[in-house]
């Protein structure tokens, strides 16, 4: 932890308080001293007068914020109360704010705060390292992909006989030089057609009187002969052979027709046989890369947005939705409300019945969050035992309501092992200019409000106590 205070007895004051509770503590006497020492060290929490020679406590923030990682949590001690000095300080970076004089019980609630919002960036953190590797791992799969893809359409391609693949509908895909030239028709034209509506034949039977259809059950025809209909007066005899294209599976995913011109057969079916193997094993390679690829975009998506134990929002989607909301907020002139939720006593439960039930009361918490709001609001696993839920267009009497309608559902709850409750903390914010984070430190305070008041209640930033609701309830 780091200290910047130029007054040298509050400073003593601090220092002595926080080492008293275990701290590590460093000290710097103005801004720039501070600047230097920070870059030098690691401190996860900076406590910093406001007001300083040199570089104040502002400015301070807005430097150490341009060094990314990790976190620091950053303390802004004050006497100013009014609200748009706090405004221009969260935009600069700051998380918190501390009264001079200072009162012990303000830092230590404060500090605690700092320590869960460190955790859950720590955590953050880990999870966007995770995201990195795997975004990593799909580039070099896509990488594969555009590299089989491209050896398999020059292969296919430059084919000396014509050659086109088609899906299980009978949809056409690939369509190679030779057949552009042997059919008349470009590849261009054939995109999303079938291979019943461009091969008419002569008696109207459907191609190969749908014989395609039987590479899908795996197996492979040689030497189908039919004819096509190029126009009013030419028909001419070609010779197809029919193959089925594999997954990484071995499941069927396409099939490949090779055509020859009757006339040019016997010098064309040499070459077909030679190639055939080749063509297959690339095709079976490429539909192999698809799949891979198809399966690391999931994996990522769902990495990216959704907490693995809830399934409800993680972290980083929470901080979109909330930013989102506040956007929203501003342009439509709408309060946006939000919720902090802490289970109470939960370290507790864990010591008495084990981890994998407390992961139950967590899953089960958040099955009690998602049916307990609308379909615009956004419930989302805050990090560790605390959720959090985004509520577009609500104002804090109404914020309060969710928020009691939750806190009563957990309670009523028939819990296996014992009863659990959960804490709730409430923020408005109305405005042109909303923060995000000014709304989680107020729903924050607002949560440890609720904690310190004796757990299982809500509290609303803006209102001390929310009597009217709890007597109603
Ligand atoms: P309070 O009422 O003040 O909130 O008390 P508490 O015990 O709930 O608070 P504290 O923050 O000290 O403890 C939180 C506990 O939550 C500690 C940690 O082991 C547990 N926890 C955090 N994440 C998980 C999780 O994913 N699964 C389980 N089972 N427990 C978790
Ligand atoms: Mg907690
Ligand atoms: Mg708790």
């Amino acid at each position: 932890m780091l200290i910047a205070e130029d007054d040298p007895v509050s400073f003593l004051v601090l220092r002595k308080t926080l080492e008293g509770k275990g701290f590590v503590v460093d000290g710097a006497k103005n801004g720039l001293e501070a600047l230097h020492a920070f870059r030098c060290g690691v401190h996860r929490v900076v406590i910093s007068d406001w007001m300083m020679p040199e570089l104040d406590g502002v400015d301070l923030c807005r430097q150490i914020r341009a060094i990314p990682e990790p976190y620091t949590y950053v303390i802004l001690l004050t006497a100013k109360t009014q609200r748009e000095d706090r405004a221009a300080a969260y935009e600069a970076g700051v998380d918190d704010f501390l009264n001079k004089p200072l009162d012990r019980d303000e830092l230590f609630s404060r500090l605690k705060v700092a320590m869960r919002i460190l955790a859950a960036e720590d955590d953050l953190l880990r999870q966007r390292r995770h995201l990195m590797d795997v975004a990593q791992r799909l580039e070099f799969a896509n990488q594969n992909l555009a590299a089989a893809s491209k050896r398999f359409e020059e292969l296919f391609s430059g084919l000396p006989v014509s050659a086109f693949t088609f899906d299980d509908q009978g949809l056409l895909f690939e369509w190679n030089k030779r057949s552009e030239a042997l059919f008349g028709i470009s590849a261009a034209e054939i995109l999303t057609r079938s291979v019943d509506d461009v091969f008419r034949t002569a008696d109207g039977q459907g191609w190969l009187q749908g014989r395609y259809r039987e590479v899908f059950a795996g197996k492979a025809i040689s030497g189908v002969e039919w004819e096509f209909r190029r126009n009013e007066k030419e028909v001419f005899k070609l010779s197809s052979d029919l193959l089925p294209i594999h997954g990484p599976k071995g499941q069927i995913t396409g099939g490949i027709a090779v055509n020859v011109d009757m006339t040019e057969q016997n010098s064309a079916r040499r070459l077909i046989v030679s190639q055939m193997d080749t063509i297959r094993r690339i095709a079976d390679e490429l539909a192999e890369e698809k799949a891979k690829l198809e399966e690391a975009n999931e994996r990522l998506e769902r990495l990216a947005l959704t907490d693995g134990l809830t399934g409800l929002p993680n972290h980083r989607h929470f901080q979109e939705e909330l930013d989102r909301a506040c956007r929203r907020a501003e342009r439509e002139g709408q309060p946006v409300s939000l919720l902090m939720l802490d289970v109470d006593f939960f370290k507790q439960f864990n010591d008495t019945f084990g981890h994998p039930a407390g992961d139950e009361v967590l899953r089960r918490v958040a099955a009690i969050l998602a049916d307990s709001v609308r379909g615009s609001d956004v419930p989302a696993r805050y990090g560790g035992e605390e959720f959090a839920v985004v509520l577009p267009n609500t104002d804090g009497a109404a914020a309060e309501e969710v928020a009691e309608r939750i806190r009563a559902r957990v309670e009523a709850e028939p819990w296996a092992q014992r009863q659990v409750t959960v804490s709730i903390g409430a923020s408005t914010q109305r405005g042109s200019r909303l923060s995000s984070k000014q709304a989680i430190s107020e729903a924050d305070e607002a949560l440890y409000r609720s904690k310190k008041q004796g757990r299982n209640r809500v509290t609303h930033f803006d209102h001390p106590v929310s009597e009217k609701i709890r007597s109603a309830a």
